[in-house]
Parts: C-alpha cells; sequence; structure tokens
C-alpha cells in the first residue's frame, strides 16, 4: 500500500514513520509513506501557501493552487483510491474506517493548518474527509499519523502475528480481553489460574466472557 502525505510542516511526520513498526513495514516493503512538503509547491516566490480570508475574520487559509498542482501531480502517475483531507469536522475516525482504508492500494492525505484550506478544496478534490475527535489540534500531521498508523498495522505482515489485530478491541464490536505474562505472581499479585491450565477452549471461553463483560462495563454502547 502507498500512502502519499501532503504537509506544510512535513518536519512533523518523519518521526512517528522512522521506528518500531511502522519503519519494519516500510524496510519490509509492505508500505510505501512519501511526504511532500505543500511549500514545493507554492505558486510564488516567498514560498507561502496561505492567505487572508474573504470577508476577513482571524486565521489564515491555504491556498487551493498548491494543494492542486500537488495532488494532480500525483494523480497523474496512478489512481488513488482516496483522498482524505484529516479535519476535525469529518467522519469520526473508529476502527471500521481503519478495517475499509487498509484494503485499498493507493491514498493521500492531506493535513491542514491555519483556518484549514480553501472550501473549493474540499468540495471538487477531496473525497473523504476524516476527524480524529471533537477537539481541534494546530495542524492535520498527527491527525494524519494516527490514521496512517492505524491503517498500516492492519496490513498482512506488519504485524509479528497476524491475528494479533484481529482480537483487538473494537474488532468484532468488542473490548479486548486482559492480557498477562511473567511472572506468575507479583508482590502477591496473582495470574489467573485458569491461563496457567493449559486448556485452551477453557481459556477462549474465559477470554470471551471477560471481553463481554468489560464491554458492558465500559462501552456499553457498543453492544
Ligand atoms: N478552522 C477549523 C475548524 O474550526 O474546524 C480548524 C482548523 S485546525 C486549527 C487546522 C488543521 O488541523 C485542520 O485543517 C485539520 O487538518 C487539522 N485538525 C485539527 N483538529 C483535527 C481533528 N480533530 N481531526 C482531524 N484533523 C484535525
Amino acid at each position: 500500500m502507498r500512502i502519499d502525505i501532503i504537509s506544510a510542516v512535513p518536519e512533523l511526520l518523519y518521526g512517528p514513520f522512522n521506528t518500531s513498526i511502522i519503519k519494519k513495514s516500510i524496510d519490509k516493503n509492505l508500505a510505501e509513506i512519501v511526504i511532500h512538503n505543500l511549500r514545493d509547491y507554492s505558486v510564488n516566490n516567498y514560498k507561502s501557501i496561505d492567505n487572508y480570508q474573504y470577508g476577513g475574520g482571524s486565521g489564515m487559509v491555504m491556498l487551493i493552487e498548491p494543494i492542486d498542482k500537488c495532488i494532480s501531480k500525483l494523480k497523474a502517475k496512478r489512481n488513488y483510491d482516496e483522498i482524505i483531507y484529516m479535519s476535525p469536522d469529518g467522519d469520526s475516525l473508529n476502527q471500521s474506517t481503519f478495517n475499509n482504508l487498509s484494503c485499498y492500494k493507493n491514498i493521500i492525505i492531506l493535513c491542514g493548518h491555519y483556518k484549514g484550506v480553501d472550501q473549493r478544496v474540499r468540495d471538487f478534490i477531496i473525497t473523504k474527509e476524516i476527524s480524529i475527535g471533537d477537539y481541534v489540534l494546530t495542524g492535520g500531521e498527527l491527525p494524519a499519523a494516527i490514521l496512517t498508523d492505524g491503517i498500516l498495522r492492519l496490513i498482512p505482515g506488519v504485524l509479528g502475528d497476524e491475528t494479533s489485530a484481529l482480537t483487538d478491541s473494537f474488532q468484532d464490536n468488542l473490548l479486548s480481553h486482559p492480557v498477562y505474562t511473567r511472572p506468575k505472581e507479583y508482590n502477591s499479585w496473582k495470574v489467573p489460574e485458569i491461563l496457567l491450565s493449559g486448556d485452551t477452549k477453557k481459556i477462549e471461553k474465559w477470554r470471551t466472557e471477560k471481553s463481554f463483560n468489560l464491554t458492558k462495563k465500559k462501552r456499553p454502547d457498543l453492544l
């Protein structure tokens, strides 16, 4: 899968993709992340990518020309399944968004800044808008990193054990069961006996019950 991320502050994106599981997925050629500096597409000598709002008011607005230039260049080279704008008023991000997007081959993610992008970008260029929550951040880079991470970990081969992601919270609308590891006892706090029994059927039943009960207690809306 290829993800193109367009940003006015690309430095914010280098860290999250340069370490751990996501870096390994890139090194293994399971994913390609290409970061584009929007300023490279500026149409003036000052490399500016924003201007004042028509009608007045505080806050700058991102210009349509550099965004269109960058996206048109990408679209000329390959087909994109989705051109996503990260925006607080977009569709709420959840696990099924990740599940759906992880099946795609090529996507573009546009990060906003300032007051956001000229509305015509949203009306005529963007195919999907995604919000990571009901709050406002300074820019779309952290939301884009969250979106990319959640998608890539679902691509076969990215996680050490492919079935791991399927047993995480929110798959099947349930929260994950509790997990334990060594030592069996710490400060007299013990691992539940059933997990040490070796009886896989009973363990599976225990986990399903725990998942269900936790979901009922913490997130009854999911059931
Ligand atoms: N004026 C916009 C509004 O009121 O909806 C907020 C703009 S915000 C300061 C700048 C950029 O940060 C947005 O264009 C978007 O790309 C990104 N952003 C901020 N909060 C976000 C969120 N909750 N989800 C996704 N993107 C967000």
